[in-house]
């Protein structure tokens, strides 16, 4: 009897532990960059409308992967709520130049395929992200630059608008003291320790680039990311979003990474193809990886976080500054939206 009653207890644990690793299986992560972020800096109206966005970022991805729609689609749709959201470093709202010009930049991956597409220094298109798509899908090319980027985002009938469209009086303001401070350097938009110790004093510009992995019911990942860059960035300036492998990269049999911090650093480690490596060739989980990579970049002088996301639907969120705009969504739905450390 005493043995029946051992066993029963270790099935109901063995079940119950089973239930909670089903609990935490993720659906889709998302970013929504990373930097000077504090909590006694942000008016209680101000992080509402960033839970809120976050929260309907989320919803939106979820909303094509319940229908049985791609991890493509759900990165895709998730990207557009922020593209869209003048709160974000992307799409409207995105961070300008120097000579006061918004160039965007954006990729996105499939897991399934390594098929991938980007986009960079494009000014007239509206949702960079399907832009990076429409390279990946309709043309034989993995990215696009400029004008002959926009052009091809206008035959593909994607959204063309206006220049002016991209433009919000914070983000200005924002390039109008980022010059006064800091004539020569380029800064995060959302403020950065290192750039403060480089100099700037330019961290009141808490928003940031955006981006999303996402794990479909058929166990399909796909990640992609979408940037206005870093204020003051010279003219032509590509920072890592755009650069598979460095900001963006996703494989079914390892994780799907995006990125936000100082472009450069990324790039110059291969942030996210490194996080990949690890995990495909040393085997480590992609916490372990994430980290390791995160702790490089931190020690080379850049700052900034990343998140990844598992063919197994567990999630990775680190980042070195003291927050980032962050959110999850389980494969049953439960939200979690977080901001500071
Ligand atoms: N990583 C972006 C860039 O360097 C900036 C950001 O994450 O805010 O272009």
């Amino acid at each position: 009897m005493k043995r029946l009653k051992l066993i029963a207890l270790f099935l109901f644990s063995a079940l119950t532990l089973q239930v909670s690793a089903q609990q935490k299986k993720y659906a889709m992560v998302i970013h929504g960059g990373a930097g000077t972020i504090l909590k006694k800096n942000m008016s209680p109206e101000m992080e509402a409308a960033y839970i809120a966005v976050l929260t309907q970022a989320l919803q939106a991805g979820y909303a094509q992967i319940k229908a049985g729609k791609t991890s493509m689609d759900a990165v895709e749709a998730t990207i557009h709520v922020m593209e869209n959201d003048p709160h974000f470093n992307a799409g409207k709202g995105a961070v300008f130049t120097h000579d006061g010009k918004n160039e965007l930049d954006a990729a996105i991956m499939d897991g399934k395929t390594l098929m991938a597409g980007s986009v960079a220094g494009v000014t007239t298109i509206k949702n960079p992200i399907s832009a990076a798509r429409a390279v990946m899908e309709k043309s034989e090319h993995v990215m696009m630059v400029g004008a002959g980027a926009e052009q091809f985002a206008k035959e593909v009938g994607l959204e063309i608008v206006d220049p002016k469209y991209f433009w919000t009086k914070e983000r200005w303001n924002g390039l109008q003291k980022a010059i006064k401070e800091d004539s020569t350097k380029a800064v995060l938009d959302h403020g950065s320790k290192k750039s403060e110790l480089l100099g700037s004093k330019n961290h009141d510009y808490k928003f940031g680039t955006v981006g999303c992995v996402a794990l479909d019911k058929a166990g399909n990942l796909a990640a992609g990311t979408s940037t206005g860059g870093m204020t003051n960035k010279k003219y032509g300036r590509v920072g890592d979003a755009p650069i598979i492998g460095a900001g963006t990269y996703c494989n079914n049999e390892t994780a799907g990474i995006s990125c936000t911090g100082w472009g450069e650093f990324y790039i110059r480690n291969v942030v996210a193809k490194t996080i990949s490596d690890l995990m495909e060739y040393k085997s480590l989980s992609v916490a372990e990886a994430s980290k390791i990579v995160l702790d490089k970049v931190g020690k080379m002088g850049g700052d900034g976080g990343l998140i990844a996301l598992d063919k197994n639907g567990n999630v990775a969120m680190p980042f070195n500054t003291e927050g980032m705009y962050r959110g999850t969504i389980t494969t049953d739905g439960k939200i979690e939206v977080s901001i500071y450390k």
